[in-house]
């Protein structure tokens, strides 16, 4: 007698269950992909308690004859795939053929479903994965299948529930995604009587999330894009009020996907930029031939994997970059009231300007630099600030505007107090945060001497003493290198002494102590392995500088100081937002000051 035997439909389902259906929003998910699949133009979803007593989705699709129907129950039994080869090039949303027979499984199911009116519907009950009956029924075209009292039977399951709200919140979010990539087709979601979205089928994504964002948005969506061969990024970007973090999502094919990979690749262009994006939105539709992605990865098939992960990781982050820049060249004026007096203030008790940098000629950055070209007046200069969205057709210009521009962003009016730098430009008012533009500056500086393996640095005519905790003296071996690659020579005698004896010029020795210390902390908590794995990336490591050495607010600057940290900043390789995402120039349209103003 042996102890060993094939397991039962029955338990093998429950078992499937388990990975494909975790909660509600997972059953809404299969239901309404089968039901893109199967090419429907308008799918209503309805739920109750939260879509523990009833998740319920009918379509207007193909829908199926009553063999099919029976069939479709079973496990693996599916119409997207036929041959072994169709795996490598998967165009549906569906192909595990799991997901019905897994939701039946573990619910009280009801199919209805008709092929052909005229031939008549089925309607199939199955209980626990069992059927109970089959019936013909009389309905249109199309498919409803309700699923009641999920996990009835699976009491584990069932006490992993969350509240209603949250249930909810899954799925209206995994709704909205599939909403966002399939523009076409319409949707309604209701809650018992509650209608939590309504979106008619709409003529493309811009639309779509227009409708989805609704009042929500405080700007209108914007497109951008990034084409590598035959890789393709596009997406839409639109902020939202407040300073909620903003959602993003992210399709591969057509396919909502929630991946490390792109997460990451999203995530780091936009740190920080959370401040301009609010609570709005950033939707990402990467396209690549089906067969350099597989999407047999995961059973819920929310993961992908990529050929060339590389390749697709650069795309996501070039595009949202650009996607960023489109964005802030409108930053919404409103935010104007945030810089209002109370505000600069603040700004103006923060820091004293060091001491010994009341020039930022001193700063030995501005030894360095180049002339910048000369006639920044004309074409070039516009260029430059055609990111901040200007167009053709202008208003008579002022007497003030028809001044020469002496900064590629415009002409420039002055220093406000000691933090901010004013122009007058073709688009109207611009404000120009120092720190973060000089910060900026540096940045692309720092990047380029690392990314060329020239790191610049300048010994200590005194060395400065560290003292480490035994954690950080313990990573310094593995941080030595990393930082040479800064520019910084340090070594650590005794126990936990480091003695730094040289640092980019840009730095002075107080910078250059808490430098030390950030990247002692970063190879900590990633592990000493990170360091040469490449984990520690040259833009942190950038950034990290940057921020140091940059001169801060309530430090002024002589008008010549100013002009020429415009001109670097206008040549960086985005002079209108920080390394860290922060915005670095606000327009004030004239348009919007004579409104404010009462003269339009
Ligand atoms: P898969 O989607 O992976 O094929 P499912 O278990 O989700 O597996 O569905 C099984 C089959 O049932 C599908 O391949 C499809 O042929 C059919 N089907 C499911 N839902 C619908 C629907 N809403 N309309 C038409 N056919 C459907
Ligand atoms: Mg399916």
């Amino acid at each position: 007698m042996g102890h060993v035997h094939v397991l039962s439909d029955e338990l093998v389902n429950r078992i499937a269950a388990g990975e494909v259906i975790e909660r509600p929003a997972s059953v809404v998910k299969e239901l309404v992909e089968n039901s893109l699949d199967a090419g429907s133009r308008m799918i209503i979803v309805d739920l109750e308690a939260g879509g523990r007593r009833l998740v319920r989705v009918a379509d207007d699709g193909q829908g199926m004859g009553e063999d099919d129907a029976l069939l479709a129950l079973e496990r693996h039994a599916t119409s997207k795939l036929v041959r072994p080869e169709d795996l490598e090039r998967i165009e549906t949303l569906g192909f595990r053929g799991e997901a019905l027979p897994s939701i039946a499984a573990v619910s009280r199911f009801e199919l209805t479903t008709a092929f052909d009116p005229g031939a008549g519907g089925v309607r199939v009950v199955v209980e626990g994965g069992r059927i109970m009956a089959v019936n013909p029924v009389a309905r249109p075209r199309g498919t409803s299948v309700s699923v009641g009292d999920l996990f009835f039977n699976v009491p584990a399951r069932r006490k992993f529930l969350r509240s209603v709200e949250t249930e909810l919140r899954h799925i209206t979010q995994g709704l909205e995604a599939a909403a966002l990539s399939a523009p076409d087709v319409g949707f309604r979601l209701s809650h018992g009587s509650r209608v939590l979205l309504e979106l008619p089928a709409a003529p493309d994504r811009l639309r779509r999330l227009q409708d989805l964002g609704g009042r929500r948005l405080a700007a209108p969506p914007r497109p951008f894009e990034e084409r590598r061969g035959e890789l393709s990024v596009e997406g839409l970007v639109a902020p939202g009020p407040g300073s909620g973090s903003p959602r993003l999502l992210v399709a591969v094919n057509g396919r909502p996907v929630k991946d490390r990979l792109l997460t990451a690749a999203v995530r780091r262009p936009l740190r920080g930029a959370g401040e301009t994006l609010g609570g709005g939105w950033l939707v990402l539709w990467v396209e690549l031939p089906h067969d350099a992605v597989d999407v047999n990865v995961h059973p819920a098939k929310a993961e992908v994997r990529f050929a060339r992960s590389g390749a697709v990781f650069a795309a996501v982050e070039a595009a949202v970059r650009k996607g960023l820049r489109v964005l802030h060249g409108e930053v919404p004026v409103r935010r104007f009231g945030l810089m209002g007096p109370e505000h600069a203030d603040v700004e103006g008790d923060a820091r004293p300007a060091a001491p010994g940098a009341a020039s930022l000629f001193h700063h030995p950055v501005y030894g360095q630099v180049e002339e910048p070209p000369a006639s920044w007046g004309d074409r070039q200069a516009l260029d430059v600030v055609a990111g901040l969205g200007h167009t053709e057709d202008k208003r008579p210009t002022s007497g003030a505007r028809q001044q020469a521009a002496d900064t590629p962003f415009g002409r420039l009016i002055g220093q406000y107090r000691a933090s901010f730098l004013l122009l007058d430009s073709r688009d109207g008012l611009l404000i120009v945060d120092q720190h973060v533009a000089h910060e900026r500056v540096l940045f692309d500086r720092f990047l380029e001497r690392m990314e060329r393996g020239q790191p610049v640095s300048q010994g200590l005519l005194e060395p400065r003493l560290v003292e480490l905790t035994p954690s950080e003296a313990e990573g310094f071996a593995a941080a030595r290198p990393v930082l040479q690659g800064m520019g910084v020579e340090a070594d650590v005698f005794g126990e936990t002494t480091a003695r730094i004896t040289a640092l980019p010029p840009e730095l002075d020795s107080q910078e250059g102590e808490e430098l030390v210390r950030e990247v002692l902390e970063k190879v900590t908590d990633l592990g000493p392995e990170a360091c040469d794995s490449g984990r520690i990336l040259h833009e942190e490591l950038a950034a990290a500088l940057a921020c140091r050495a940059a001169i801060k607010v309530n430090h002024p600057l002589t008008r010549e100081e100013q002009v020429h940290l415009l001109r670097d900043l206008a040549a960086t390789r985005d002079p209108y937002r920080c390394p860290h995402g922060r915005p670095i120039v606000l327009t004030l349209r004239q348009e919007e000051m004579e409104r404010r103003l009462g003269r339009q």
